[in-house]
């Protein structure tokens, strides 16, 4: 990955092999970036996307594999007890036009991903809500 502060923004380049959610730890950490808006696009050989079961409290993920074009990938950096946490959804497409998508575990780059990191001022941290078991914006 390389990366280049343009204005408010940060434009990262995420290269071929590298996992998405790596890299976004990778240049939160190095930025000091609390709190932003991600939004990116580009290739993927490889993701784990799903749907949480709220009833079951449980993530129910599935695995791709092969040739995918990013449609959207959207979502926030925050905190979590102080520390980097971050949520993202993806969609993307294969070659016969199908998108799939979901919560995002895992994505890995076959050909580039282009990200645009807006950065936000405060922070916002997150607690574990036992009614849903998910770690929510605490405000
Ligand atoms: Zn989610």
């Amino acid at each position: 990955m390389e990366y280049k502060k343009c204005g408010g923004a940060i434009l990262a380049r995420i290269d071929k092999g590298e996992e998405i959610i790596e890299q976004v730890e990778k240049l939160a950490r190095a930025e000091g970036i609390r709190l932003a808006g991600v939004q990116a696009l580009g290739a993927v050989k490889s993701f784990t996307a799903g749907v949480y079961d709220v009833e079951k409290k449980a993530f129910l993920p599935h695995e791709f594999e092969g040739r995918f074009e990013i449609v959207s990938l959207t979502g926030t950096i925050d905190t979590m007890d102080g520390k980097f946490y971050c949520h993202l959804h993806m969609s993307a497409g294969n070659e016969k036009g199908e998108v799939f998508g979901g919560h995002l575990k895992r994505a890995v780059v076959s050909a580039t991903c282009e990200m645009i990191v807006t950065p936000l001022e405060g922070e916002i941290d997150r607690r574990y809500d036992p009614d849903t078991g998910l770690n929510l914006w605490r405000f």
